[in-house]
């Protein structure tokens, strides 16, 4: 089989090549890491007497009927004999040779998933041909594969990666193993796990708990680890200015002017990033702390340390509405301390524009707040030498490098602050942020109460309302998010439109505003400003308000069709409400579909709302419900994700591969090159973002 890498000048890719690149499948020790999803028992023949209902099964038997019904459909149905029991096979798709292979009296051989009901065993288009012929020796391994490329194709391109692949050892010799049956070769590991013998327990190769598994699992833990570990080994041999608070200076200008004083923990992660600031080597720290938790004044705090260092600062948000919100804040505070603080937005006037960026190259501007517009090509920065990304789970890896890339100096980097609210449980963070450092603002600011959420039918929605009038009367303000509908933005409009009209009625004498993502920018801010002056009552919006805006006389939100929102995104949602001292309300409506019942997720998402606050629960119970490929998708942690080690159950193997990591890369460099490059080929660039 030629290799689907050939030179452009070969013959052209056939499609199941171009398949196996699409899979990543490229070299062939990628073929023999292609660990299969499961297996098929194809080793015996089993007596229909003896199958359970949802196995799947291979039997042998002899035609006793073959017919071709109309109802309920047009379908070919046979029943077969083994002696034991009889089954009926059913196909809706069938050709006249499935007619004479499977004609009465012939001897077949059939393999399904086997269904009980009304009429006895059933399989439902199983696989047949003609009995007799010889078993299978090994289980019959099932891949993971896409449109194309069949199994039988991808088979035999694994087995043949398998017999080409280096399978040498990467793994120092003598090391302790995490397992006590002790360890398996590489080789030994990959040839079982393609081809099990019969004898195994399917149990211990389908809950990966067999030592063929460990073995593989435990490579696939230290290449991460590895890799990650270079990545922060390698930015430490690189050069970031160091970046020391003045006295007298800004920093100490700014906390004099803040109108409250700084939480224990926002102290705490403010001395951890002044102390990386310090240092010739790139800060690379993720803030972590729960909406509200006052990230943004820790982040102002940092961007004071380095004006005052004589660098600039870029400060990158998600979104228009939050950048501009961020560029407001900090004109508030900055402004009076004679710092000049530029935007740079992708609706913004040419004119405007033209300016922000003549200040953003002259130096004058010493603090840049911006979307995505931030890192375009022709932004060019006098001297970056801190760059902060807001809500950093929303930004792709390329944007995260494109940002760096700033800095002009050679083998420089701007030190790097990334901020998220969105928690990452300690297995994950140990795993897939093994680079970063971590500061966590455990503590919200003193004063709060907690925000009560309520699950309600949409049925009440009419109670809903006259519960917003109360707060109105109250003086306080209210949110109404309505959701977002993935297949079309224009639904999404129309359902926001309605409930806008609808709430505009209800509640005469009140201003009403509206907000959706199409906005033009200028009538965006407008509405924005309204709510955020006190002068807006309440503000409809579909999920753009979603991260970060901060009106701290809101305390009431209501979210309609809460049942169609992920679970960290209803508590980044919330989390807009109960930032200030009155006592702040969540109300989840659903909806269930045509007097159907909510899914067991959903309900289970909106019971652990109204169960906890804290956003290190909502994330791990976020985690648990979506798993942590979902949870944190690749693009966003840029690390390469686990495709065989599970981080709940794998914990201490996880462990295991963090404590060999440092010692394999002191002691044998050239092995830990090897292992990386097997494991994770052409992936590693992306590794150091
Ligand atoms: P987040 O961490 O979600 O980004 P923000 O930075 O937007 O939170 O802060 C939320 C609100 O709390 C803001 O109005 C901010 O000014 C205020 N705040 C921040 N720190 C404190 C503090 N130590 N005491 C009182 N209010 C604070
Ligand atoms: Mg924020």
């Amino acid at each position: 089989m030629p290799s689907p890498s050939t030179p452009a000048t070969a013959k052209p890719l056939s499609a199941p090549q171009k398949a196996l690149i699409k899979l990543g499948l490229k070299r062939d020790i990628d073929l023999a890491l292609h660990l299969p999803l499961r297996y098929e028992d194809e080793t015996r023949i089993v007596k229909l007497r003896d199958v359970r209902e949802g196995d799947t099964a291979q039997i042998e038997a002899t035609v006793t009927a073959c017919e071709v019904t109309l109802r309920p459909r047009r379908q070919l149905l046979v029943t077969v004999d083994d002696g034991s029991d009889t089954c009926v096979m059913r196909f809706f798709s069938f050709y006249p040779s499935h007619q004479k292979a499977l004609a009465v009296g012939n001897r077949i051989r059939a393999r399904g998933e086997v269904r009980g009901g009304f009429m006895g065993l059933t399989m439902m288009h199983p696989s047949f041909k003609p009995a007799g012929g010889h078993l299978a020796e090994a289980l019959t391994p099932v891949y993971s594969t896409v449109a194309g490329l069949a199994q039988a194709y991808l088979r035999r391109a694994v087995v043949n990666g398998l017999n080409h692949a280096d399978l040498s050892e990467t793994l120092p010799p003598g090391i302790a193993w995490p397992d006590p049956r002790g360890a398996w070769s590489l080789r030994d590991a990959l040839q079982f796990l393609h081809h099990p013998t019969p004898d195994v327990s399917l149990a211990a190769l389908e809950d990966r708990s067999h030592p063929a598994w460990v073995r593989l699992k435990c490579e696939e833990l230290l290449a991460q680890q590895l890799s990650q570990l270079t990545a922060k080994r390698e930015r430490d041999l690189l050069r970031a200015p160091a970046l020391k608070p003045r006295t007298q200076g800004l920093h100490g200008q700014l906390l004099a002017a803040l109108p409250f004083a700084l939480t224990q923990a926002q102290q705490r992660v403010g001395r951890e990033i002044a102390q990386d600031l310090a240092r010739q080597v790139p800060m690379h720290r993720l803030l972590q702390g729960d909406v509200g938790a006052g990230k943004t004044v820790v982040a102002a705090l940092a961007a004071m340390v380095a004006i005052d260092a004589g660098w600039q600062c870029a400060l990158m948000a998600p979104t228009e509405i939050l950048a501009t919100q961020h560029f407001a804040k900090l004109v508030g505070w900055l402004q009076p301390l004679g710092v000049k603080v530029a935007w740079l937005i992708g609706s913004q006037k040419k004119k405007e524009r033209a300016a922000m960026l003549a200040l953003v190259e002259s130096g004058e501007a010493a603090l840049v707040v911006g979307t995505h517009a931030v890192i375009q090509e022709h932004v060019k920065f006098k001297n970056l030498g801190l760059a902060v990304i807001d809500e950093q789970h929303r930004f792709g890896v390329a944007q995260r490098l494109a940002l760096r890339g700033k800095m002009q100096a050679p083998g420089m980097e701007p030190h790097m602050l990334m901020m998220t609210a969105t928690p990452i449980p300690r297995t994950l963070a140990m795993s897939y942020y093994a680079d970063l450092d971590v500061s966590v603002i455990d503590e919200l600011p003193p004063g709060r109460t907690p925000i009560v959420t309520r699950v309600v039918s949409d049925h009440r929605r009419a109670e809903v309302v006259s519960r917003i009038g109360a707060q109105l009367q109250e003086g306080r303000q209210v949110y109404w998010v309505c959701p977002l509908i993935e297949e079309s933005e224009a639904l999404d409009l129309t359902n926001a439109t309605q409930t806008h009209a609808e709430l505009s009625q209800a509640l005469s004498g009140v201003l009403v505003g509206l907000l959706h993502s199409r906005m033009p920018v200028a009538e965006k801010k407008a509405v924005m400003d309204l709510f955020t002056s006190g002068q807006m009552g309440v503000l409809v919006s579909t999920t753009v308000i979603e991260v970060g805006v901060d009106v701290p006389n809101a305390s009431l939100m209501v979210i309609e069709h809460a049942e169609r929102f992920g679970l960290s995104q209803l508590h980044q949602l919330r989390g807009r409400v109960g930032r200030g001292a009155a006592a702040s309300a969540c109300v989840l409506l659903y909806g269930t579909p045509e007097g159907g019942r909510l899914s067991e997720t959903a309900r289970e998402r909106l019971r652990a709302m109204v169960e906890t606050n804290d956003g290190f629960e909502i994330a791990r119970r976020d985690l648990e419900i979506r798993g942590p490929g979902e949870f944190l998708g690749a693009r966003q942690s840029g690390a390469p994700l686990l495709r065989f080690a599970d981080l709940e159950t794998d914990a201490q193997l996880l462990d295991w591969a963090r404590a060999l990591a440092p010692l394999m890369l002191d002691r044998h460099p050239q092995l830990a090159e090897r292992h990386i490059g097997r494991w994770l080929g052409g992936k590693s660039e992306y590794l150091k973002a």
